[in-house]
């Protein structure tokens, strides 16, 4: 059941209740169009992760300011969107069992659809699937450039299992994915600049092993919003994949530009609109949001209307914030918290409130909310 959302369009945000997601709709669009630009001044193709917002309105957006299509990570999630109108979807991730790839041979039949695999089972399981609802997958290689996760090795692996996929009538030989995730956060700008440069290795050995054998790639997917800079130069990647510019993560703001300085050229525009519920002595205030309304595993949320609070601690429905007694919010002041990461926190939230001015513009459906399966 969704819950009713925290406000109208047309209110001003000060009767909005709270706990609530909001995004400033201006800071959305900036991002939005930064990175579309980005994308189209260097010649590569952009496909947002979707995993972010979850949200139909937002992919809309970015297809509007010219992305290729989305990502998502789960076949519930591209069912979502898939449901809400978008049409060319990416599965970045490992899909297994045999209803999901029922699905995901349905979903195939009504989009465009494609999907990576690291593995030779799953693959001939793919393709039987995709023959049982007479379709065609399209389906990548997905290898691993260094963070550990899914993904087979580069090189022979990754040629024979592109073979396999290209020897299964019901199957299409996508591309590949090389995706870094742990290179995202890397805070140095040279750093991350460099776990990319040797992530490019593995994939130009892949490429051109592929490319012996007349295996061509329509997609060569990867990057995320730390390090989209990095493949772009390099110039083997053909599509960025980032997803989290849109809402930028109070994480991803402490990674570092080429001077040095935290990278703030994407804005926070997502968060948490809170109540101050209690102040009970003078250097500290409590407000209503807590972990059912925010994620935390990437650090607590930061406090855009008193800079200098620190957060104590966050549980399941309360932040606990310890303030300067001079500039204490009172009980009933609401607060802007900057979540440390925005794709879990979304997925907490029913609604996603765009407010412009100091006004409800809208008020946009988190499409794919708790699409796990
Ligand atoms: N691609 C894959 C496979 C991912 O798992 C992710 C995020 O986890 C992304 C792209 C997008 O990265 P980011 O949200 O850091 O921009
Ligand atoms: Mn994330």
């Amino acid at each position: 059941m969704m819950n009713a959302p925290a406000a109208c369009v047309g209110d001003p945000v000060d009767v909005i209740e709270t706990p609530a997601l909001v995004v400033d709709l201006d800071l959305l669009e900036a991002n939005i169009r930064r990175m579309a630009d980005f994308a189209a001044a260097r010649g590569i193709r952009l496909r947002p992760h979707a995993k972010t917002h979850k949200c139909a309105a937002i992919a809309r957006m970015q297809i509007a300011a010219g992305a290729v299509g989305i990502c998502c990570q789960k076949v519930g999630e591209a069912e979502a969107l898939a449901n809400a109108g978008i049409g060319d979807i990416l599965v970045t991730n490992q899909v297994v069992g045999e209803r999901k790839l029922d699905r995901l041979a349905a979903l195939s039949k009504r989009i465009r659809l494609a999907v990576c695999a690291d593995d030779g089972g799953n693959v001939d399981r793919i393709a039987a699937a995709a023959a049982r609802f007479g379709t065609v997958v399209e389906v990548l290689v997905e290898i691993d450039v260094g963070t550990g996760r899914c993904g087979t090795p580069p090189g022979a692996p990754a040629l024979a299992l592109a073979r396999r996929i290209a020897g299964h009538d019901s199957l299409r030989f996508g591309g590949v994915q090389a995706y870094h995730g742990s290179a995202q956060h890397i805070r140095g700008h040279d750093d991350r600049r460099a776990a990319i440069a040797a992530a490019a290795e593995g994939l130009r050995q892949t490429l051109d092993l592929l490319a012996a054998e007349g295996l061509d790639c329509r997609i060569v997917g990867g990057a995320g919003t730390g390090s989209h800079e990095f493949e772009t130069e390099l110039g083997l990647w053909t599509e960025l994949q980032a997803g989290s510019y849109v809402f930028m993560d109070g994480d991803y703001s402490d990674n570092l530009g080429p001077d040095g300085q935290p990278d703030r050229r994407f804005a926070n525009s997502l968060t948490i609109r809170s109540t101050v519920i209690s102040a009970p002595v003078p250097d500290r205030i409590v407000t209503d949001a807590g972990l059912k309304a925010m994620s935390t595993e990437s650090g607590p949320p930061r406090v855009v209307d008193a800079p200098w609070a620190r957060v104590r601690g966050v549980s399941d429905e309360h932040t606990v914030i310890l303030t300067d007694p001079a500039r204490r919010p009172g009980v009933g002041a609401v607060l802007s918290l900057i979540p440390g990461h925005c794709d879990p926190t979304v997925n907490l939230h029913d609604w996603i409130i765009g407010t412009r001015g100091g006004i409800v513009e809208c008020i946009w459906p988190v499409d794919a909310r708790g699409a796990v399966l």
